[in-house]
């Protein structure tokens, strides 16, 4: 029996205690997105299955075994989006987005799904930050969005990042490197695992990707796809590495790097921390110049990356991160009595129309809870209003750390409170340069 009070197995409860951490990653993500023109883009949590099987290729892992698949009530056949990619192909198509100005640069942040055996880095419901730009097929567009990706690392504070790099082609390319990998694996089919026996006539490439201890041995062996590039995919690659180097990114060349999913083409590239144990991979990205055509939009090149949220999370909480400071309450009115809770949901109401976080009693608590209260939310400051206070029309103020106390009036209780928050942000100013 499903347990009511426990989230499925490889999800995560975002809790209120860490979502200023998780406000600022994202936040940082997309402003950072928008230093290169990236505006964000949402698209539907799912699809029709199709979107996917035509994007992320009909062989790969996260179609054959990691998709949420089910019928809706009218029968059609959905899928929860394992990646954003599809989805936002499907939706720059659709508004014609791909057919005016290029190139068109996009950006998002959402949850993906993929039943997938939970363990650190892994999880059924996850959330990717991710970029695509569609319309540039120049190596300076390959290596701007490796600089995008390598700058949101920096952004969030990320140490001890890597970025390893590989071409894996193009279709034309490939021809001669499906043969050679169809010959070395034919010669090994005994070992291979059932899932890349099938794949070994229908996608040898997928191999390469298993997971499975065995064939990921089998492939360490195998040919190299940056040994099998046409003229034009080897003189791209040149180019992306001299973009790189112009850029001062340091980058190792891996070919061992095809990326999981088919719709790849030409430059792949990871970005690898090494704080994360076996999950390594925080960031993974690349070409698919044929993808727009291939789900019937126009023949646009089209590249982009996705960084998986929950595993940079990881690795900052490994690396014992600095956040900024979660918001805190600016003022706690404590009131006593019932004339007294009136007039604390007026000043609080005006308070918070100023753009301060106001907080009273909506327990109908004694004062000495509300002030342990006021305590543990961390109050900034707390004032305590009585009949006294109302009859004098102001209240007294205590800074909750200093001790420091302050009348303000209620006629002009927001306009004085915000003479205090400033005044001691000049001081702390003040003190810090001191
Ligand atoms: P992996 O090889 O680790 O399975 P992948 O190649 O399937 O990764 P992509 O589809 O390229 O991953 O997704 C981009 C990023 O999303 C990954 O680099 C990773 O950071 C994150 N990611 C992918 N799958 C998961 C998951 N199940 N749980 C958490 N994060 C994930
Ligand atoms: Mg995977």
């Amino acid at each position: 029996m499903a347990e009511i009070n426990r989230a499925i197995k490889g999800t995560n409860d975002m809790l209120p205690t860490d979502s200023h951490k998780f406000q600022f990653v994202e936040g940082k993500m997309l402003e950072t997105a928008s230093l290169y023109g990236f505006r964000e883009i949402r698209v539907p949590v799912f699809e029709h299955t199709e979107v996917f099987h035509k994007s992320v290729g009909d062989t790969t892992d996260v179609v054959q075994k990691e998709m949420y698949t089910f019928d809706d009530k009218g029968g059609r056949s959905i899928t929860l989006r394992p990646e954003l990619t599809a989805g936002v192909v499907r939706s720059v198509i659709e508004h014609g987005l791909v057919n005016g100005a290029l190139p068109v640069k996009v950006c998002y942040v959402g949850g993906c799904y993929r039943y997938e055996k939970p363990q650190a880095g892994r999880l059924r419901e996850f959330h990717q930050f991710g970029v695509e730009c569609f319309g540039a097929a120049s190596p300076a567009a390959d290596a701007e969005v490796i600089a995008l990706g390598l700058q949101v690392l920096d952004s969030i504070g990320i140490q001890n990042i890597s970025l390893e790099i590989n071409s894996i082609g193009c279709p034309e390319c490939r021809k001669n490197y499906h043969k050679a990998l169809t010959e070395y694996f034919n010669s090994h089919i005994d070992t291979l695992c059932e899932t890349c026996r099938d794949r070994l006539s229908r996608n040898p490439m997928r191999i390469l990707d298993c997971k499975s201890p065995v064939c990921s041995a089998l492939a360490a062996d195998a040919p190299k796809v940056i040994d099998y590039l046409c003229d034009e995919c080897q003189e791209h690659f040149d180019k992306v590495k001299a973009h790189l180097d112009a850029a001062d990114i340091k980058y190792t060349v891996n070919p061992q790097i095809v990326r999981g999913l088919d719709y790849y083409t030409k430059t792949v590239f990871e970005f690898v921390s090494g704080d994360i144990g076996a999950q390594s991979t925080v960031c993974g990205g690349g070409r698919y110049d044929g993808l727009v055509k291939q789900m019937g939009g126009p023949a646009v090149p089209a590249l982009g990356f996705a960084m998986g949220i929950e595993r940079l999370m990881l690795a900052l909480a490994n690396q014992n991160a600095d956040f900024p400071e979660a918001k805190r309450c600016d003022l706690y009115i404590a009131p006593m009595g019932e004339t007294a809770a009136i007039k604390a949901t007026a000043l609080c109401t005006a308070l918070r129309r100023d753009g301060f976080e106001a907080q009273c009693d909506v327990c109908g608590r004694g004062l000495k809870a509300q002030m342990k209260y006021a305590d543990k939310i961390g109050a900034l400051y707390s004032t305590v209003i009585g009949d006294n206070e109302i009859a004098d029309g102001k209240c007294v103020i205590k800074n909750m750390k200093t001790g420091e106390t302050t009348e303000l009036c209620f006629d002009e209780f927001s306009k004085q409170f915000m003479q205090i928050k400033l005044d001691s942000a000049l001081s702390e100013l003040e003190e810090s340069f001191c």
